[in-house]
């Protein structure tokens, strides 16, 4: 015992003088009294060894170290180090129903229209982006908000004819002449990928047309927006998957919205 004391406070010597280290006992004590008084007065500063710690023996009235008001007596460290939530971009993303507001589109012989097929799927797209926390806008075909439209992204759904017997598969396209091609190309890859993944149709590349690569929202929205058009599949051959399963076609949509804009997840 006296040697700890001996080492330190060395002035006060001797282990064969019992007297001297009580007497330096009582010292302590005192001035941990001391301390213990001031303390709250604000005489002695307080050295925070947690930040708990220091919201614990904050004086109630005096003007507050932290900026936290007494009310909180055990924040948490975080809410101390940054009391307000850092700003966040919420994203906001644009599906295009394809002819929607504007015409039917393409047209079966048994009456199946193309606009039935690209509402139902863009709704359950939307549906699902929203329940992700996503801004989403619904746009017809022509809507007028497409003019200068500013988004994270933008896609719009289409199917293809019935006029090509024998044809299945889907196709995704930018514009052809597209200011941001680096973004763009990675949103094309990322949706050709996860569609195929969940529906395993194949990507048709021999049937892209001017409809597409010159679609014309792309030359009406704001050149910084990434923009893509999806054919999801043809309503002849393709019909079952176009028309009983579209949740699985919605859902391809949404990975691979998720894939550009969250990065990826699993191929
Ligand atoms: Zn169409």
């Amino acid at each position: 015992m006296s040697k700890t004391i001996n080492r330190s406070k060395p002035v006060t010597s001797s282990e064969s003088d019992p007297w001297a280290a009580g007497l330096l006992l009582r010292v302590l004590v005192v001035l941990a009294a001391g301390l213990a008084l001031l303390a709250p007065l604000g005489f002695v500063p307080i050295i925070p060894v947690s930040t708990s710690a220091v919201a614990a023996t904050q004086p109630q009235s005096g003007p507050a170290l932290i900026p936290l008001g007494a009310s909180t007596p055990t924040p948490g460290p975080l809410a101390l180090v940054n009391p307000e939530p850092a700003a966040f971009h919420v994203i906001r993303v644009g599906i295009v129903a394809g002819h929607v507001g504007s015409d039917s589109g393409a047209v079966c012989p048994d009456g199946l229209q193309e606009v039935q097929l690209n509402s139902q799927i863009a709704d359950l797209v939307v549906g699902m982006l929203r329940a992700r926390g996503w801004n989403v806008d619904l746009l017809e075909e022509f809507d007028e908000r497409l003019t200068g439209y500013q988004a994270d992204v933008l896609l719009s759904i289409h199917a293809d004819s019935c006029g090509y017997a024998g044809k299945t598969g889907f196709k995704v396209a930018r514009a052809e002449s597209s200011y941001i091609p680096g973004s763009e190309d990675i949103l094309v890859s990322c949706l050709s990928r996860y569609y195929h993944a969940r529906t395993g149709l194949p990507f048709d590349a021999n049937t892209i047309t001017f409809d597409m690569t010159r679609y014309h929202a792309f030359y009406e929205i704001d050149q910084s927006t990434p923009a893509a058009i999806i054919e999801t599949g043809f309503m002849l051959d393709d019909r079952e998957i176009l028309v009983e399963r579209q949740d699985v076609v919605a859902l391809g949509i949404v990975e691979g919205l998720v894939c550009f804009l969250e990065g990826e997840t699993a191929p």
